[in-house]
C-alpha cells in the first residue's frame, strides 16, 4: 500500500498527514497502521527515525475521534524519557489538531502542580514518563480506570532503564479490556517476555533486521591513543566545519569533562544527561536546533528518541560497552533518506568493543588515521569476520498468560495474523 488513505485514516488525519509533508507511509506506518485501527494489540519494531511516532498516533487519534472529548484519559502513551515524552506530545497535538482531543505530557524534574491544574481540565491523551505518571496517581490527580489504550514507546529502552517495576505498577492501575501498543526498535528475548505478560496475542509486525544499520550512514573508525581525543575532536569539528555535531560518551562525567575541554577550544558545546536539571537538557537541544550550540555531548540514554532532524553527523567519543547502542548511536544521522556520516573515535583498549560492533552489524569498519593523531598504541587489525549464529529463538507463542492480569483469550476477536515483513530476517539471528 502507498498511500496514507489506503491505510484507512479518515479525512481529518489525512489532512494533518499532509500539513506534514508526509508524502506516503513509511514501511513501518504501512504496517502498523492498519492492525492498530483494527483494534489489535500490536508490537512493531522498526529502527530509530523510521517514523515509529506516527504509526501508533494516527491511528490512536482515530480510534479515539468518534467518542470524541470526555474528560477524562482515554489513551496513554508511556515513554522512557523526558525529551521523548515531549516530543511525542508535539506530534499528538499536530497530528491531532483537527479531532477535538485534548493531550497533555506529564514528566519528573519540572513542578508537579501545573500538571496537576492541567489534568483537573480534562485530557483525553496523556504523554507520561512512568515515574512522575505513578506520582500522580498517588496523589490522586488521575484516574486510568476508563482507558481505552496504552502505547509503550521505546520499550526496549524502556527495560534497559530499568522502568519494569513502573510499568507492572502502571498496568495494574489499567482495565484490562484496553489495546495495547508496543513500540521499540528491536524484539528482544525480554521484550517479547513483556508483550507476553502485557499483551493479548499481538500482532507482530517487524520491519528491518534488528541491529543493522542504515545503509546511508557512511561509517569511519579514527585509530587515536586515548589522551589525545579531546584534541582529536576538536580538530575535526574545525577542520571538517562541524556546525552541529551529536557526540556520543559512555559516562556523564566524561560528558562533563569532554564538555568543558571542547569550550576551552573556542567550539560551543553542552552536555546533555541525566544528571543535568529538565531546563538544562532544554536548554541545550534547543540551543542545538537552533545552531547555537555547535556540539551537543551525551550519554546513550540522554540521546535516545531525540529527534533532530537531518543531523549531519554524530561521533563515538568512547565506543559503548553495548554493541547494539552503536546502532542506536548512529541511526541519529542518515534520517529519513538523507545521508549521514558518522565518526568512531577509538583507541587500542577499545578493541574488543570494535570487534564486537563490527560482528554484529556484519562488516569490518573502515580504519582511518589522521595525520598528526596517529597512536603510539595501535589498535588492532579486525578478526576475520565470523558468523556468529545464536540458536533460532522460539516464535514468540499464544502467551500462557501466567501472572497476567489480562483475560487468557478471547476479549476480542482476533485473527490470528502474524505479519513479519519488510526485510524478512527479523529475529533470532544476530
Ligand atoms: P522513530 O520513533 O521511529 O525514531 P520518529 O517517529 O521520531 O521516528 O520520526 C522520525 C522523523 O520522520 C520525524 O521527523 C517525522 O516527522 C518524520 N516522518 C515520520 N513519518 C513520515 C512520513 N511518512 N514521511 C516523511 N517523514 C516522516
Ligand atoms: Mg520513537
Amino acid at each position: 500500500m502507498s498511500t496514507f488513505a489506503e491505510l484507512g485514516l479518515s479525512e481529518t488525519l489525512l489532512n494533518a498527514v499532509a500539513e506534514e509533508g508526509y508524502e506516503k507511509p513509511s514501511p513501518i506506518q504501512t504496517r502498523a497502521i492498519p492492525p492498530v485501527l483494527d483494534g489489535e494489540d500490536v508490537m512493531a519494531a522498526a529502527q530509530t527515525g523510521t517514523g515509529k511516532t506516527a504509526a501508533f498516533t494516527l491511528p490512536l487519534l482515530q480510534r479515539l475521534q468518534d467518542d470524541g472529548r470526555v474528560g477524562h484519559v482515554r489513551a496513554l502513551v508511556i515513554t522512557p524519557t523526558r525529551e521523548l515524552a515531549a516530543q511525542v506530545e508535539d506530534s499528538v497535538r499536530r497530528y491531532g489538531k483537527h479531532s477535538g482531543l485534548r493531550s497533555c505530557v506529564v514528566f519528573g524534574g519540572v513542578k508537579i502542580n501545573p500538571q496537576i491544574e492541567r489534568l483537573k481540565r480534562g485530557v483525553e491523551i496523556l504523554v507520561a514518563t512512568p515515574g512522575r505518571l505513578l506520582d500522580l496517581h498517588g496523589q490522586g490527580a488521575l484516574k486510568l480506570d476508563q482507558l481505552e489504550l496504552l502505547v509503550l514507546d521505546e520499550a526496549d529502552r524502556m527495560l534497559d532503564m530499568g522502568f519494569i517495576h513502573d510499568i507492572r505498577k502502571i498496568i495494574k492501575l489499567l482495565p484490562r479490556e484496553r489495546q495495547t501498543l508496543m513500540f521499540s526498535a528491536t524484539f528482544s528475548r525480554e521484550i517479547r517476555e513483556l508483550a507476553r505478560n502485557f499483551m493479548l496475542d499481538p500482532v507482530e509486525v517487524s520491519v528491518t533486521p534488528p541491529n543493522s544499520t542504515a545503509d546511508t550512514v557512511k561509517q569511519w573508525v579514527y585509530p587515536v591513543d586515548k589522551k589525545r581525543k579531546p584534541a582529536l575532536l576538536s580538530h575535526l569539528v574545525k577542520d571538517k566545519q562541524w556546525h552541529q555535531v551529536l557526540v556520543f560518551t559512555r559516562t556523564k562525567h566524561g560528558a562533563n569533562r569532554l564538555t568543558k575541554t571542547l569550550e576551552k577550544d573556542g567550539i560551543a558545546a553542552a552536555a546533555i544527561h541525566g544528571n543535568k536539571s529538565q531546563n538544562a537538557r532544554t536548554r541545550a537541544l534547543d540551543g542545538f536546533k537552533r545552531g547555537k550550540v555547535q556540539a551537543l555531548v551525551a550519554t546513550d540514554i540522554a540521546a535516545r528518541g531525540l529527534d533532530i532532524d537531518q543531523l549531519p553527523q554524530v561521533v563515538n567519543f568512547d565506543l559503548p560497552n553495548v554493541a547494539e547502542d552503536y546502532v542506536h548511536r548512529i541511526g541519529r544521522t542518515g534520517r529519513a533518506g538523507a545521508a549521514g556520516h558518522a565518526y568512531s573515535l577509538v583507541s587500542a583498549d577499545e578493541a574488543d568493543q570494535l570487534h564486537g560492533i563490527e560482528r554484529l552489524i556484519k562488516k569490518p569498519l573502515p580504519r582511518e588515521e589522521i595525520e598528526g593523531f596517529e597512536p603510539d598504541h595501535v589498535l588492532p587489525e579486525g578478526k576475520p569476520q565470523q558468523r556468529q549464529r545464536r540458536p533460532q529463538q522460539a516464535r514468540h507463542g499464544r502467551g500462557a498468560n501466567s501472572g497476567d492480569n489480562r483475560p487468557a483469550g478471547g476479549r476480542r476477536r482476533r485473527r490470528s495474523r502474524r505479519s513479519n515483513g519488510g526485510s524478512g530476517e527479523s529475529r533470532g539471528n544476530r
